[in-house]
């Protein structure tokens, strides 16, 4: 029996070491990726939940990899945002993304998914204002999708830094809404812009017959507390319908259009993205 154990136990040894290789490799191979361009930006428009019109589009990055291919962001995000490798991504896609947005028609919006770390790093807001400054976009342009990660620590500071950004006149949505633990309490803390309701919700639309309640009353209490509501993952005509008869005022998935990158953008005419 001892042996056995022990050989169980080396057995788990040898792949946790493994993992923790397979680790280190990705985190050093991703702190040479912004200097090898190896990082890019792709978008997915967020259309007007009545009429369809595009009214932003969200950035979300891509990592190509010169020999695993397209890694996706649930496989490295989560790693960066393990150490200090997390900030310099994130400044990256902030200025990359504001960069971009300066050259769209004046009406779209660019949205950012910015990471807990990045948002309690110090001097946050400073860094956004100058992005905006940098490349001349209004700051009604950028919207920053934030996760409720953010209050956990120290909430009083995220509430500063969240009204910091408010004064500087950038849109706050609320993004993964309904996944946590308290995602309502922080409703209270800070009146954002807008909500993005999971789509692991909208998934599970035709499965459970519940969903459908669940979703009617987030919509209902992000509209009675004045919030725009955004869904996500929106996939079939049929989840479409039922959305549009819930209110929800932004929508986005794969029926509208997946990701794509971010620089074919610049080439085409609004009229052709219309959704
Ligand atoms: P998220 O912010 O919730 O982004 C939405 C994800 O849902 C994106 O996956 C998008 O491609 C995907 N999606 C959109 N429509 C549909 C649909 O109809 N069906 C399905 N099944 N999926 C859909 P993606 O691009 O793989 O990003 C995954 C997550 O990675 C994001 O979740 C976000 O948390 C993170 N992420 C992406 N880009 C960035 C970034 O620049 N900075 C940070 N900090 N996080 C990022
Ligand atoms: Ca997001
Ligand atoms: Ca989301
Ligand atoms: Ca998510």
């Amino acid at each position: 029996v001892k042996d056995e154990g022990r050989g169980t136990l080396r057995f788990f040894e040898a792949a946790m070491d493994e993992q923790l290789q397979a680790r280190r490799r990705i985190e050093h191979e991703l702190s040479g990726a912004i200097p090898r361009g190896e990082l890019q930006l792709h978008c997915q428009p967020i259309v007007n939940g009545r009429t369809g019109v595009i009214e932003t589009f969200e950035a979300l990055i891509r990592w190509h990899h010169p020999e695993r291919g397209c890694v996706p962001p649930a496989e490295f995000i989560p790693l960066a945002e393990q150490s200090e490798q997390i900030l310099r991504i994130g400044a990256w896609v902030l200025d990359t993304a504001c960069a971009a947005a300066a050259t769209w028609p004046q009406p779209w919006r660019v949205a950012v998914n910015v990471s807990p770390k990045q948002f309690r790093q110090p001097g946050f807001a400073v860094s956004v204002a100058a992005a905006l400054t940098r490349h001349g976009l209004p700051p009604r342009r950028l919207v920053l999708e934030i996760t409720e990660g953010v209050f956990i620590q120290d909430a009083a500071m995220a509430v500063e830094v969240l009204t910091a950004l408010r004064s500087l006149g950038v849109r706050l949505a609320l993004d993964d809404f309904g996944t946590g633990y308290s995602s309502l309490s922080y409703l209270q803390r800070f009146k954002f812009d807008k909500i993005k309701i999971d789509q692991s919700f909208v998934r599970r639309l035709g499965q459970h017959a519940d969903t459908l309640t669940i979703l009617r009353a987030i919509t209902h209490l992000g509209h009675n507390l004045g919030l725009q509501v955004t869904v996500e993952g929106v996939e079939t005509p049929e989840q479409l319908a039922i959305l549009r008869e819930l209110g929800c005022d932004q929508m986005q998935g794969y029926l509208f259009a997946r990701p794509g990158p971010m620089a074919a953008l610049s080439e085409l005419e609004p009229e052709r993205l219309r959704a």
